[in-house]
Parts: structure tokens; C-alpha cells; sequence
């Protein structure tokens, strides 16, 4: 395969994040061949507050000149195509416990 390796700018601690994926394929194929694949939704170039992401041919791009390493985007990603490395790890949500009666 050609093209699949890119040089990205590591961030403050050698952080980065990026979307991992290269298949341009529409959503639903896309998510046939690989369950953690980028389906274009949009989600993350919605919710970046910098305009760090353009979704082209059903794959988003995060640039990291623009990128603040905020991490929105990864939280709002369906299928877990937005990767980061080496970032704290995220507390687990919080739980409600409801007592049976
Ligand atoms: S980490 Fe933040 S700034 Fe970077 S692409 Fe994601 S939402 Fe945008
Ligand atoms: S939210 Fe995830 S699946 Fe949707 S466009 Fe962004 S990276 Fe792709």
C-alpha cells in the first residue's frame, strides 16, 4: 500500500491525536470492512472548536497546525477512529447506583 504513513508534529509531551483511517469508502462499507473505521459522519469537524478538521470523501483529516489537542473530537467519534497518544487516561464516567426496592 502507498500513502498510508504520514510524519505528524508531535504536540506538548509528544502528545498527538489523528484519525485512523484511510478508507474513503461511504460510511456503511467503510464499517463492513472495519468496525473502528472513519464513516465521514462529520461529528468530530462539528465539534472541533479550532476548525482543525475537514471531512473529504468520507474521511475526516485532522490538521495538526490547527489542531489544539483539546481531544472533543475523540469523545464524539461513533466509531473510534480518532486515536491519541500519549494523553492522560480518561476517568471512567461517572456511575448512578438506584437502590432496589
Ligand atoms: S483535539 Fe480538539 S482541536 Fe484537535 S482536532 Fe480534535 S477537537 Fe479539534
Ligand atoms: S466522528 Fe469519527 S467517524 Fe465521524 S467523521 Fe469524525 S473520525 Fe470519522
Amino acid at each position: 500500500p502507498k500513502m498510508i504513513i504520514e510524519l505528524r508534529k508531535k504536540g506538548p509531551k509528544s502528545r498527538r491525536i489523528f484519525v485512523s483511517c484511510m478508507n474513503k469508502d461511504k460510511g456503511g462499507i467503510a464499517r463492513k470492512a472495519c468496525t473502528a473505521a472513519c464513516i465521514g459522519c462529520g461529528k468530530c469537524a462539528k465539534e472541533c472548536p479550532f476548525d482543525a478538521i475537514t471531512v473529504e470523501n468520507n474521511l475526516a483529516y485532522i490538521d495538526d497546525n490547527k489542531c489544539r489537542l483539546c481531544r472533543k473530537c475523540e469523545t464524539v467519534c461513533p466509531t473510534g477512529a480518532i486515536h491519541t497518544i500519549n494523553f492522560p487516561l480518561r476517568k471512567p464516567a461517572e456511575t448512578t447506583v438506584t437502590a432496589e426496592t
